[in-house]
């Protein structure tokens, strides 16, 4: 495949009712490919003046866009599901280029992208409300489902294809109109997906906007009065930021936040499925994902655990650091070298604590310097900040405990739930994990319990501030307004 570095760094703009505008904030962000160091594109870093102009854009598009029928706003997704199915390979590119992760992976991701349109498709059976007829004499009841209104969208660095693809397609279906903030590290799958939408005739100028920039262009959403919801992904302390302000101003929100997920491994574990599910978790895209397994809790008898630990080590010892371009690369680098920097920081931190390094990637750096190898931890101490915050990095930490009891335990004294994970034969053991662990997002065998569209996607505790989830059912739910209507007619 060939691979098209820009060779001119263009400035990007926003996308605001159908034009495409140099921001007018001055300020300027290098979006830079971590592989290699080289500057992508520059990222403006919009203004309140430029979040406004997107936002009544959107709010002058919403009442014709309200009334096409949901019919033709399903036949506008499908319109959409094609365009990024014929540019998937080109999109995923842009995700490696600018955020890091193996081409494969990229792929995957604006596959899982395409998915969250397909299922937005059904909309038309998705928004159908609800009747009662008689409930007295002569009286009907129905419910409708009607839409919020200014949907904006705050999206993170590690999924820059698939999570605006999360809310775009469900919001718009729904008869919202959208802004949306991509990440300003790895901003252009999101520019590509936006070039994509501005050619379909069937949505129409100003239904979906676009805006560079990082912080100052949040905060100016989240107090602007013409935003009615809020969907936000991103860090957990993000996350308790965006959804207070956005309640502060009156604005429905969903924020979906950080993880520190257990994997447990049982004595009766398969080693392959173990070996391959416990890696493509902890390591894969160098650990930046938000269902990263970043713990495992091996469970047994001090010679089981260690059993189970060689067979992890030894599997990650083989793992090939380098860039995501690189068809032999295994581990990709971090998104940045700053990025690199704070996970070796915090792995010194652990080695201080008395942590002892059964698997050391600090060496296997190269690349522009943003690369680190899969690095696994053992006997950490207690309350350690690498046994139960998020490093975002590729490292493995491990917790041994005796019995499964005891890892359920362990795992949900986590202040987050996002995503959970056995390794079992045992049917019974599964269903005890399944039943009794606090986590959103459950895996049995498989390293990455993965967003499936027509479910709803989250996890629990500080892993979101507020209610309803990505995806499935509750999409529509938090697009929409229900209204109930009485009527008695003579
Ligand atoms: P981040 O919180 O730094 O940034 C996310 C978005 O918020 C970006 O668009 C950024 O511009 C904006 N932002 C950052 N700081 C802000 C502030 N102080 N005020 C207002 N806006 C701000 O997150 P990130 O580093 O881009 O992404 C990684 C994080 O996202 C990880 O914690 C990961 O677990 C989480 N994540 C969660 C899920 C999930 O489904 N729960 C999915 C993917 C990623």
């Amino acid at each position: 495949m060939t691979i098209t570095v820009p060779t001119d760094v263009a400035d990007l703009r926003n996308l605001v009712g159908g034009e495409w505008v140099s921001a007018a904030a001055s300020e300027r962000l290098d979006d830079v490919d971590p592989a290699t160091g080289d500057v992508l594109a520059r990222v403006p870093l919009s203004n309140a003046a430029d979040v406004d102009a997107a936002v009544a854009a959107a709010r002058a598009a919403l009442p014709a866009w309200r009334a096409t029928s949901p019919l033709l706003r399903a036949r506008a997704l499908m319109r959409l599901r094609d365009e990024l199915t014929a540019h998937r390979e080109e999109i995923a590119e842009l995700v490696t280029l600018d955020m890091g992760k193996t081409l494969p992976d990229a792929s995957a991701e604006v596959g899982r992208g395409i998915e969250s349109v397909e299922a937005a498709t059904a909309i038309p059976h998705l928004l159908k409300g609800e009747n009662l007829e008689g409930v007295a004499g002569g009286l009907d009841v129905e419910m409708v489902r009607q839409p919020v209104g200014v949907v904006g969208a705050i999206t993170p660095f590690n999924f820059p294809a698939m999570i605006p693809l999360w809310f775009l397609p469900f919001a718009i279906g729904c008869g919202n109109t959208f802004v949306l903030k991509p990440s300003e590290q790895d901003p252009r799958p999101s520019q590509r997906i936006a070039e994509l939408i501005a050619g379909i005739e069937e949505i129409p100028p100003g239904v979906v906007n676009l805006v560079h920039g990082g912080r100052g262009a949040v905060e100016a959403l989240l107090d602007h009065p013409g935003v009615d919801a809020i969907s936000f992904v991103g860090s957990a302390k993000t996350a308790r930021i965006i959804a207070s302000r956005a309640a502060q101003t009156g604005k429905r929100v969903q924020a979906l936040g950080g993880a520190k997920n257990s994997m447990v491994v049982m004595p009766d574990a398969d080693p392959k499925l173990t070996a391959s599910g416990v890696l493509g978790s902890a390591f894969g895209a160098a650990g930046q994902r938000c269902l990263a397994g970043s713990v495992a809790v091996l469970v047994g008898s001090e010679a089981e655990q260690q059993r189970n630990l060689d067979l992890i080590v030894d599997a990650a010892r083989e793992l090939r650091v380098g860039a995501g371009i690189a068809a032999e690369t295994d581990v990709c680098p971090l998104v940045s070298v700053g990025a690199r920097e704070r996970v070796e920081a915090e792995i010194e931190a652990a080695l201080a604590e008395g942590a002892e390094l059964a698997l050391d990637g600090r060496r296997d750096g190269g690349g522009a310097g943003a690369e680190l190898g899969p690095t696994v931890l053992d006997r950490l101490p207690e309350g350690s900040r690498a046994l139960r915050e998020e490093l975002f990095g590729p490292v493995l930490a491990i917790k041994r405990v005796p019995d499964l009891a005891a890892a359920i335990a362990w795992s949900n004294e986590s202040r987050y739930g996002n995503s959970a994970i056995i390794f079992t034969e045992s049917g019974g053991a599964a269903r005890e994990f399944r039943y009794s662990i606090e986590a959103g997002m459950v895996g049995v065998n498989v390293g990455v319990a993965a967003p499936i569209a027509w479910f709803p996607f989250s996890g629990w505790k500080d892993s979101i501030d507020g209610d309803l989830h990505a995806n499935g059912t509750d999409a529509v739910e938090f697009y929409t307004r229900k209204k109930v209507v009485t009527s008695r007619w003579a």
